[in-house]
Formats: structure tokens, C-alpha cells, sequence
């Protein structure tokens, strides 16, 4: 067969030569040992928590080695793509703060290996299939989607390894002249790469293929024998061959990418070695996995809702929660070291392939919550006062007036019970923030919890006017508490609660029963930080004008 006769006969418009690409994309100008990482997601509208964590460990590694972090956006699949789905990408990186050297930027492409689109190489992975062709690497195949499932029909009923190889490739070893009558004829075609692996053999006879990953150190697995797609019917490449070209000319060092990829590892490393490219290092990380029933399962697009990055920001997670637990999750050494560390910044934090975990990665956003407190009693308030304000425009638009309004009261509701040496740790995200704090505003307020079972309506309504009745705004807090001791013993509940507790039979109930009666009436709950505090904030007029108003007696 003369197999430049068919490259030609495939590829007319191919003129360039593999050499030129590899001059116009050299090898990169770097440290020794820095790290040149991607992130290749496709543009089909969902971008997930798998995305940025892949996304940190690319970033990571890049930036701490001095190396380069770029953007390749993987849209060779027309049918999944969606509108705006690439902006999107990029700002959602932004806010959790990943930020790329080079690549697909909001401005257009930067550096020098673009273009950064696979959907602008076509003529870059042409050039190389119709070098492999001339080299008898690959081959047309013009197999109908009948005579593939024939095919498999046939395989399944004899037991045989299901695919395109070996004896099962009908279209291998066509003659010119037939591939020359197909063409004629206008048959659709794919590439095919030749596979060298060896088919048609004894399991025990499968020769095994050892590679080294970055995250699951050696791996054997069995060699690659499939014929695989490389180019399909209207020219454009599979993931396969895309990446293997991109990541070789773009001189990716280390391709860090999901465990769904891992089974289709010996057919790219068959790729990199006829192609004789060096191979990167492949570190695939593990699965996201949740805890539900006492079993681990995989996240699910259609169950999680947290798998969505868009959840984070629509509940307004912060980013520096969301990294910090992301870290937490990355490297199992991460928590000890910010124990040690309190203070320090992330990214001081050595980061290792090595220490990630190569079995299913648990998810588990209790935890993430409970990291957010951790972060945000740290962020000053007036930076929570803005966080909010910036989410509440994205998400709660209606919200933004009033966040917006008064900053002197915001920053102080914020700053509630965050300045002693006991920190309160209220705050987990933006919505839930909002929530906690929304009584101080009249528009949210509403009386949300009952009162206490054992005060009757006629004693709240005479514990709210004895309260009203000695209110002094100037009070400080321990006027002010001696005060409410004063009440309860004159309405029969006992000043202490040890009192209580000691002799209950004697009365009616205690302190913090009347204590509660104003809480429900000044901000509609049960339970919130410390009153007198809250009063200070609320200010004379409105905590007055919400006692009168929760008096019964004026509401007949
Ligand atoms: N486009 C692929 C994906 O979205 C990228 C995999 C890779 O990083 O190589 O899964």
C-alpha cells in the first residue's frame, strides 16, 4: 500500500508539515522543574465542583513551581456546547480565585501555543493524522453504525472482547483502489489509528503497560489493542487525539484530570509513543464521593445540587471558605499544618501530588460549613459587608437596597458578638448570613418562635409592659440584666436559674423564661445573641416600637 499516495488522497488541503508546528510551538523557557498544568473542560454549560477541584491542584502545581497554568477550552463537541458556557467557566474560576497565566481569557486568547480553542487546530490535528497515515499509523474506516453493531452483535454472541481491532477491523487492510471507490462515492469516514497492541491472544497472554501516575504512583494495566477513533466523519478529533496533540505542542509537563479518564490511559499512551512524544505526567484524581445511608457513592449531576459550583454562589459561600476546605480535601496533611498555622496564607501551604488521595475523595459539606465559620469570623466586616452586597446583586437583587443603606448599622450587626475573646461563629454563606441578621431590618422582621409554654399570655403581656415601663436605653448591661431579675421576681419566676432548679414547685419558671419573652418580642426568635447588645444596635426607637408592639394588650 502506498500510504502517501492515501494521506494525499484523504487529506489534499493538509500541506503543512509536522516540523513547522513544532517550531512554532517550542519547547517552553522555564526553571528547571517548574510545572506547565491545564484545565480542558468543555464548554457545556455546567461547570462543577470536580472542574475547581482539578482546577486548584493544576493551579498548585503550576504556581509553585514557577511554572504556567493555562486555559484550553475542549469544544470539539458541537452538540453539547452552550452559549456564554466559556465566559461562565472563567468567572466562576475567578471568584473562587484561580487564576491562569495563559489561554482562553474574557479578552480573547493570550501566549504563544494558541490557539487555545480546539475547535480553531483542525488544521494542526489534520496535519499530524495525515503524517500518521503516510506512516501507515492510521487509516480510513468507513463502517456504517449497522456494521458496528453487527459487529459487537457478532462478539457478544461468540463471547469475544467487544470493539474495533484485530480481525474485527474490517476496514484495516482496504486497497487503495476500494478506499479509492468509497471516496468516489462520497462514503463518510473516521480515522482509525492502527493499533499495535496485540490482539486476537489469551487473556494470560495480554501484555501489560506500566505507567507511572503522579497521584497513584505505578500503574500496570493492559496495553491498548482497540483501533480507536482519532478523527471523526466530519473531520474533527476525539478527546483521545486532541489532547495527545494539544498537551504535546502546548508542552503540558503534567495533565491532571478525573478518574473516568484512567481507562482510557493506555490508549493515549499508545498515542504519545507513536507519535514518539515524551509522555507527561498523568496524575488522575479521585472521585468525589458523599456519604448518604452510611454509604459512599459518587456525586450525581441529578441528585447533588452541590456539585455545582453555581450552589456555592448562588448560597454565597465565600471563595476563601470554599478553597480552604477544597485544601482540606486535596492534601491529607493540609489540616495539621493549618492548625500549626492559624494565620498563614494558603498558598504558603506546600502542596504535593503525593498526599492526595487516590480512593474516592469525600464531600462532606457539613464540614465545608463548619470551615466557613472558621474563615469568616476572621474577615473583617466591613469585607463581609461587601461580600454580601456583591452576592445579594447576582442573587438577591431585592436585598441590595437595604444592605446597601445604612453601613454603620450593617458593619455593627455584623461585628455582634465578634470583638470579645469568645467569637460567635454565626456566619456560614451569604443567604444564611442574611437570615441570621434579617430581624434588624423591619421589612424581615416577623415573630418566628412561640413564647415559652409555661408563661401565660397574661404574663408576657405584664412581663413586656414592666419591661417597657423601666426601659432606659442608657442602662448598661448589668443595670439592664438586674433589672430583668427584678421583673421575673416580681412576676413570680425565680432571678436565677439555680434558684429554679432548686425549688421549681416555688415558681413559675425563671429568668431566662422572661429573658425569652423579650427576645421572641425585640427580634422574633427564641434564641440570637445577647439582648442588651442587640438593643444598642436596634437603637431606642425600634426596640421600644417592637415591645409595643408585641404587647398583646395593644394589639386588641
Ligand atoms: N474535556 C475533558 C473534560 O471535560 C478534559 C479532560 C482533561 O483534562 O484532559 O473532561
Amino acid at each position: 500500500m502506498d500510504y502517501y499516495k492515501l494521506a494525499d488522497l484523504l487529506f489534499p488541503n493538509i500541506t503543512k508539515n509536522p516540523l513547522e508546528y513544532e517550531e512554532i510551538y517550542p519547547q517552553r523557557m522555564l526553571p528547571v522543574g517548574a510545572k506547565v498544568t491545564r484545565l480542558g473542560p468543555s464548554p457545556t454549560g455546567f461547570i462543577h465542583l470536580g472542574n475547581l477541584y482539578g482546577a486548584f491542584v493544576d493551579e498548585r502545581l503550576a504556581h509553585q513551581s514557577g511554572g504556567v497554568f493555562y486555559l484550553r477550552i475542549e469544544d470539539t463537541d458541537e452538540k453539547r456546547q452552550v452559549e456564554g458556557a466559556v465566559e461562565a467557566i472563567i468567572s466562576s474560576l475567578e471568584f473562587f480565585g484561580v487564576t491562569f497565566d495563559e489561554g482562553v481569557t474574557k479578552d480573547g486568547e493570550k501566549g504563544n501555543y494558541a490557539p487555545y480553542h480546539q475547535s480553531q487546530r483542525s488544521e494542526i490535528y489534520q496535519t499530524y493524522i495525515k503524517q500518521m497515515v503516510r506512516r501507515g499509523q492510521a487509516y480510513p474506516c468507513f463502517c456504517t453504525e449497522e456494521e458496528l453493531n453487527e459487529i459487537r452483535e457478532t462478539q457478544e454472541c461468540l463471547k469475544e472482547n467487544p470493539g474495533y481491532y484485530g480481525k474485527w477491523a474490517k476496514h484495516r487492510n482496504l486497497s487503495l483502489e476500494e478506499i479509492q471507490t468509497r471516496l468516489d462515492n462520497k462514503e463518510a469516514f473516521v480515522i482509525r489509528l492502527r493499533s499495535q497492541g496485540t490482539h486476537d491472544c489469551e487473556d494470560e497472554d495480554i501484555k501489560m503497560i506500566s505507567v507511572e501516575d503522579g497521584i497513584r504512583g505505578t500503574l500496570m494495566m493492559p496495553e491498548n489493542d482497540q483501533d480507536v477513533v482519532l478523527l471523526k466523519a466530519n473531520g474533527i478529533p476525539t478527546y483521545h487525539f486532541a489532547h495527545v496533540v494539544d498537551d504535546h505542542l502546548m508542552r503540558t509537563s503534567h495533565v491532571v484530570r478525573g478518574a473516568e479518564w484512567l481507562p482510557s490511559l493506555p490508549i493515549h499512551v499508545e498515542l504519545f509513543n507513536t507519535l514518539e512524544w515524551p509522555l507527561p505526567v498523568y496524575c488522575h484524581t479521585a472521585q468525589l464521593m458523599k456519604m448518604e445511608n452510611g454509604n459512599r457513592r459518587k456525586l450525581s449531576k441529578r441528585k447533588d445540587p452541590e456539585l455545582s459550583l453555581d450552589y456555592y454562589r448562588s448560597e454565597g459561600y465565600h471563595p476563601k471558605a470554599v478553597r480552604e476546605y477544597l485544601m482540606t480535601i486535596l492534601n491529607s496533611n493540609y489540616e495539621e499544618w493549618r492548625m500549626e498555622n492559624p494565620n498563614a496564607p494558603l498558598d504558603s501551604f506546600e502542596f504535593t501530588v503525593e498526599k492526595m488521595s487516590s480512593s474516592g475523595t469525600l464531600f462532606d459539606l457539613d464540614k465545608l460549613n463548619d470551615i466557613s465559620k472558621d474563615v469568616l469570623v476572621k474577615i473583617p466586616a466591613a469585607e463581609i459587608r461587601q461580600f454580601l452586597i456583591d452576592w445579594s446583586k447576582a442573587h438577591r437583587p431585592e436585598l441590595t437596597g437595604i444592605l446597601e443603606g445604612d453601613e454603620e448599622y450593617l458593619i455593627k450587626i455584623l461585628d455582634l458578638g465578634r470583638n470579645g475573646n469568645k467569637l460567635r461563629k454565626d456566619f456560614v454563606f451569604a443567604r444564611q448570613i442574611f437570615e441570621f441578621i434579617s430581624y434588624f431590618y423591619n421589612d424581615y422582621f416577623k415573630i418566628e418562635d412561640s413564647y415559652p409554654e409555661n408563661v401565660s399570655d397574661d404574663d408576657a403581656k405584664s412581663i413586656l409592659y414592666a419591661y417597657l415601663e423601666s426601659y432606659d436605653h442608657q442602662d448598661d448591661q448589668t443595670q439592664w440584666f438586674d433589672k430583668i431579675r427584678q421583673i421575673a421576681s416580681d412576676k413570680g419566676y425565680a432571678a436565677k436559674p439555680k434558684d429554679y432548679k432548686k425549688n421549681p414547685e416555688l415558681y413559675k419558671g425563671h429568668v431566662g423564661d422572661v429573658s425569652t419573652v423579650i427576645r421572641i418580642a425585640l427580634m422574633g426568635r427564641a434564641t440570637s445573641p445577647d439582648i442588651w447588645e442587640i438593643q444598642q444596635i436596634l437603637g431606642e426607637e425600634k426596640s421600644k416600637e417592637r415591645i409595643i408592639k408585641a404587647l398583646p394588650f395593644f394589639n386588641e
